[in-house]
């Protein structure tokens, strides 16, 4: 059943953004769209200029103590917050920022059951710290490396949360065994044709046999994690059977 169907208030993205042509851009498609038309989710962007001040409407300012680049003004940016969300919003507000703390599968998952967020985007060299403090802004950043701005970083993490909305994905259990859930990554996939290029489908997988299906996918995902992500697996033990470690609950 969809939200719209249970009745359940839609999850809600308050975007503040200097870019709001950029929502709902391709979350407007595919499953998040369809999603989006249902009114299984609201995607509400909201222009930081418009909050600018003076004739121009500026939003930035040079850093205090010199440098280069500018910096999204703490009044301007606490007004946008102040009328696009009220004291009383249940929803956390979330500023995306290298500086943050990384989005984890755990955050998503968390994130997606409540109500919605509200999600500031830096630009230039980022924002005013004090408004980080003021209006209790939570840093979320998507990786190691720095992007132009937040929009892509918040289309990410709406993304995240929409996909895993009641009623959003196809199949329910198409969520579950996929990779971070479980602290490992994902078994490989195939379909037709059987041969291609001279590349077989595992044998294994067309034997109709669903418990040796089912072992080669789990040792598959061990393999696989072990070779690449190491760090999302315990280390190793004596008889080689290391505990799989949760993905920290955030
Ligand atoms: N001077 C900053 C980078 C600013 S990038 C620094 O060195 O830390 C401009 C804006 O892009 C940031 O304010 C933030 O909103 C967004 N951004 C850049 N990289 C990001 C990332 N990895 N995760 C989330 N947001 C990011």
């Amino acid at each position: 059943m969809t939200r719209a169907t249970t009745n359940a208030a839609p999850w809600r993205a308050t975007i503040l953004t200097l870019h709001p042509g950029m929502f709902p851009g391709p979350l407007g498609h595919a499953l998040s769209g369809s999603a989006l038309a249902r009114g299984d989710w609201v995607c509400e962007a909201r222009d930081i200029r418009e909050h600018g001040l003076g004739r121009h409407r500026s939003v930035d300012d040079n850093p205090a103590g010199g440098g280069a680049g500018m910096v999204l003004r703490c009044d301007v940016l606490a007004a946008a917050i102040d009328a696009a969300a009220a004291a009383d919003d249940p929803r956390p507000r979330l500023l995306m920022s290298p500086r943050g703390r990384p989005l984890t599968q755990a955050r998503v998952r968390a994130l997606s059951a409540g109500p919605g967020a509200v999600i500031v985007c830096g630009r230039f060299e980022g924002v005013d710290e004090r408004v980080i403090a003021g209006r209790a802004l939570e840093e979320v950043s998507v990786g190691d490396y720095v992007l132009s701005g937040g929009e892509v970083a918040a289309l990410v993490l709406i993304d995240a949360c929409v996909r895993l909305l009641p009623g959003v994905m196809g199949r329910a259990e198409s969520g579950d065994a996929e990779s971070f859930e479980g602290a490992r990554l994902e078994y490989p996939h195939y379909t037709r044709p059987r041969d291609w290029e001279g590349r077989a489908i595992p044998d294994v997988l067309t034997g109709g046999d669903h418990g040796a299906i089912a072992r080669w996918r789990r040792a598959e995902s061990e393999r696989i994690t072990r070779e690449r992500r190491p760090d999302l697996i315990g280390p190793e033990s004596p008889e080689g059977t290391a505990p799989i470690r949760e993905i920290e609950r955030r």
